[in-house]
């Protein structure tokens, strides 16, 4: 048998890509991770989750303060120090993206500088300034991520126009944004930049912000970003964009027809993203695309035998890290040897870290529906919650989706204070196959925001305690 230097060769070092090597690693698996830029971690680090919870998390503490009197605190002249914000923003950044690389060592993984191609029969290709190396691997996982996708005719600058990437780079607090786009990149902007006191208005093509969520859940959202102050035009048409003098300009038509021009110091785009999949030699495999995502078996395994793909250039799956992650680990065990469940799609949380936050698992109300279920819906106000009134952040309910007949949890749906944290247990439940009465009999601690997470199990019987 031919004998090759890698059992392992990963292209990226996004949370799919360096969760793999490590986990390689950890299976004695001979592994090398190739990166093109210069830090480690991906969108997800450099420019994606972590940077944008970081200044949610400002945002949170500056609301705090903002309004600190309602708590009897006076505090005299509160001051946003915006590129001191910035700074502890990029110093989580940078230490997480170092741990990247401890961790990766640690693990026995070789990290590779350049750009890798994919050269068909198990050969990268990888350019540097160094040169061109050509590596050989048993396996190789495809792990390239996704970039901003941008409209027709537009480019993005540091300036006017801005991706995810220039908006994090900003330096202050712009007086007004528009976002084009109310997907969860789009509306986690509006809401940081909102709270830091910038006019803030979202556009939307679709009727309904967040469209991946529950109907109920985009209205709750619209509602409460209206109560703020953000402007939402859904169903609603951006064009004309031009650059000019101190900002932007665009024409804006509405659900009803209406034009008007908008003007603001700055644009986002936040349209969704492109998968990375152009450039990188798919054409010498056998790889099999849609839409330019990559199509995998359950196991993540393309057409081209022996070559895996995870996270965002993955068709069929949503664009999150802890997908990414998770793929990777199915990835690396199935190639290991070792024993893998295939991801579960109807068991994948999303979170969108809004103010009030978004976290909801399996189907929406409409999705069962349409799947010819019985539905049985529960519903629970955080404002029933003793918790959420005490932490002064009582918006917003919690959905449970169950089926009539054996009490199967179909799908949960929360918006409100936490949301992001308290789905995990709604995801336990599904994974364990718990039933809705399993949930109601479940004791939640008191006083706990999750309380309500086990009055809205109680609600699909009509039987919640405190609404
Ligand atoms: C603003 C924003 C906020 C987000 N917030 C969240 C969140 O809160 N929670 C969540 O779950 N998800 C969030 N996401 C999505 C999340 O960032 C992605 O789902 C995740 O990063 C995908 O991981 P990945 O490993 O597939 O790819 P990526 O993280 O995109 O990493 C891909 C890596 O591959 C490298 N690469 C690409 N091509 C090559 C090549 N040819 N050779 C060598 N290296 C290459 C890239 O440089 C990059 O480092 C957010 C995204 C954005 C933009």
């Amino acid at each position: 048998m031919k004998k090759v230097p890698y059992d392992l060769i990963v292209i990226g070092s996004g949370p799919g890509g360096y969760s793999a090597a490590i986990r390689a690693g950890q299976y004695g698996l001979k592994t090398a991770l190739v990166e093109k830029q210069a830090r480690l971690g991906g969108t997800c680090l450099l420019v994606g989750c972590i940077p944008t919870k970081a200044l949610l998390q400002t945002a949170d503490v500056w609301e705090r303060f903002v309004h600190a009197d309602k708590e009897g605190i006076q505090c005299e002249n509160p001051r946003l120090d915006y590129p001191k914000v910035k700074d502890r923003k990029d110093g989580i950044v940078t230490k997480h993206s170092n741990g990247v690389g401890m961790l990766l060592k640690r693990a026995k993984v070789e990290r590779i500088a350049g750009y890798a191609t994919l050269k068909g029969g198990g050969k990268v290709e990888v350019r540097s300034e160094a040169g061109v190396q050509t590596l050989e691997a048993k396996n190789i996982i495809v792990a390239t991520g996704s970039e901003a996708r941008m409209l027709p005719g537009l480019e993005p600058d540091p300036e006017f126009i801005l991706t995810n990437i220039e908006i994090l780079n900003l330096t202050s607090v712009p007086k007004s944004l528009m976002v084009i786009g109310a997907g969860a990149v789009g509306v986690e902007f509006a809401s940081i930049f909102k709270r830091f006191g910038t006019d803030v208005t979202v556009i939307e093509m679709l009727p309904r912000m967040v469209p991946v969520e529950d109907e109920d859940i985009s209205k709750e959202l619209e509602r409460n970003f209206r109560k703020q102050g953000i402007r939402v035009e859904t169903g609603a048409r951006a064009e004309n964009i031009q650059k000019g003098g101190q900002g932007v300009k665009l024409t804006l038509t509405t659900r009803n027809g209406k034009q008007e021009e908008l003007e603001a110091e700055k644009l986002l785009v936040a349209v969704g993203r492109k998968p990375n999949t152009e450039n990188i030699g798919i054409e010498n495999t056998k790889i099999e695309l849609d839409r330019g995502f990559i199509k995998v078996d359950q196991w993540q395994e393309t057409a081209e035998p022996g070559v895996y793909a995870i996270g965002d250039v993955v068709a069929g799956t949503p664009q999150l890290a802890h997908v990414a992650t998770r793929e990777g680990m199915i990835a690396v065990a199935h190639m290991a040897g070792k024993e893998a469940v295939p991801i579960n799609k109807t068991r994948i949380p999303g979170c969108t870290y809004t103010e009030p936050g978004i976290g909801s698992v399996g189907l929406t109300e409409a999705q069962a529906k349409a799947a010819g279920r019985k539905v049985r819906v529960g519903r629970f106000p955080f404002g029933g919650n003793s918790r959420a009134t005490i932490l002064g952040h009582h918006e917003g309910f919690i959905k449970v989706v169950a089926d009539e007949t054996y009490g199967e949890i179909l799908g949960v749906h929360i918006i409100g204070p936490e949301a992001f944290e308290l789905i995990a247990e709604a995801v336990a439940a599904m994974e364990a196959e718990a039933t809705v009465d399993v949930m109601m009999q479940t004791i939640h601690a008191h006083p706990t925001l999750y309380e309500a997470v086990g009055e809205a199990f109680n609600a699909v019987y009509g039987l919640s305690i405190n609404a």
